[in-house]
């Protein structure tokens, strides 16, 4: 089969790989129908995920359909349609039962990272019982491909955490896939207000159409000013950082009102400065979270009925085989004012 293969920064290709194989009676086999590129996989080919190591298959997000089913797999038969999580998760361990399967202690985010990922003809999926959702009859399979990481991510690390209530002024920091998929499922909660942060006035007038009710430039030095305007200078009652560098972390730290929850969804490479000598006496609560996709079958159900609309997320397509390229229109979002591109083995 053919897969786009991780080679040390900087160097990748769509290259011919063994066919994947049941290793495990727990195991599935998945002929990848549609698939995406993670802005994880961007800091990966930089060289910033150093547990990926050269030969890896990248990807860990996509749909497709059970080509083989291991002889303990009881909820997949050949031939079902299945989303696949970004996450696997066995169940059984101390975590699964607490509900974290992130933090499985026999998977977590291994797709594309420690074992081989989605961005291949077919992937081999651990767990499957627990790490695969069955896809409803007549589904728009392209908009589930949003529920494999961004939609949970958004919704468990940044509304969740961040504990968004009706009434609340909400700023997300970082117009990206996922930061948008904050806004989205924001709205679930009826916020007074959205204000979305971010450096691209094109994802920002994007955002304006997701239900953002204000945009801020960052890239105008002044956005805590804007933001204390905008709030009559009392800040935010929920801050979501959704890009993962020191300055919007702190920027999230100067807008917190008391009180505020601060949710932080980015990636971080870099240590952030935590300002306890402004924030010790402010009541805040700043929350950290790697996405347990412990919400994706309610997030199925909501974009079933229509409420959430997914598709909405993806900008661009391209077939499998030309996934060189799709990483590139990926890699230059802002000139390609590319958000999720879909990728289709045909
Ligand atoms: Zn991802
Ligand atoms: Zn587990």
């Amino acid at each position: 089969m053919k897969a786009l293969v991780y080679h040390g920064p900087d160097n990748k290709a769509w290259e011919e790989k063994p066919k994947p194989h049941i290793s495990q009676p727990t195991d599935a086999v998945v002929k990848i129908y549609k698939t995406t590129i993670c802005g994880t996989d961007l800091h990966i080919m930089k060289g910033d995920v150093p547990t990926v190591t050269d030969g890896r298959i990248l990807g860990h997000e996509g749909v497709g359909v059970i080509e083989e089913a291991g002889s303990a797999v009881t909820n997949f038969k050949k031939g079902d349609h299945v989303l696949i999580s970004c996450i696997t998760s066995c169940g059984k361990c101390e975590y699964c039962k607490k509900g974290m399967y992130s933090h499985c202690a026999n998977g977590g985010w291994i797709l594309g990272n420690t074992i081989d990922g989605t961005q291949a003809e077919y992937v081999r999926i651990p767990y499957a019982d627990n790490s695969l959702y069955p896809i409803p009859a007549g589904a728009d399979e392209e908009a589930l491909v949003m529920l494999s990481d961004i939609l949970p991510t958004g919704f468990e690390c940044g509304v969740l955490n961040g504990q968004v209530k009706p009434g609340d002024i909400v700023a997300i920091v970082g117009s990206g896939p996922v930061g948008l998929a904050a806004l989205l499922t924001a709205q679930f909660f009826t916020p007074a207000e959205i204000i979305m942060v971010d450096l691209d006035d094109n994802r920002l007038a994007v955002a304006k159409t997701f239900g953002a009710n204000q945009t801020v430039n960052s890239g105008h030095g002044h956005a805590i000013e804007e933001i204390m305007r905008l709030t009559g200078n009392k800040g935010v009652d929920v801050a979501i950082e959704a890009v993962g560098i020191p300055a919007t972390f702190e920027l999230c730290e100067k807008i917190i009102a008391p009180g505020g929850h601060l949710a932080n969804v980015g990636v971080h490479g870099k240590s952030v400065e935590l300002h306890l000598e402004t924030l010790w006496a402010q009541n805040i609560t700043i929350t950290t979270r790697l996405v347990d996709t412990v919400t994706t079958p309610m997030l199925l159900k909501v974009i079933q009925s229509n409420k959430l609309k997914a598709n909405q997320l993806i900008t661009h397509h391209f077939k499998l085989a030309d996934i060189i390229a799709a990483y590139d229109t990926f890699k230059h979002a802002d000139r390609e004012k590319a958000l999720k591109v879909i990728m289709t083995n045909e």
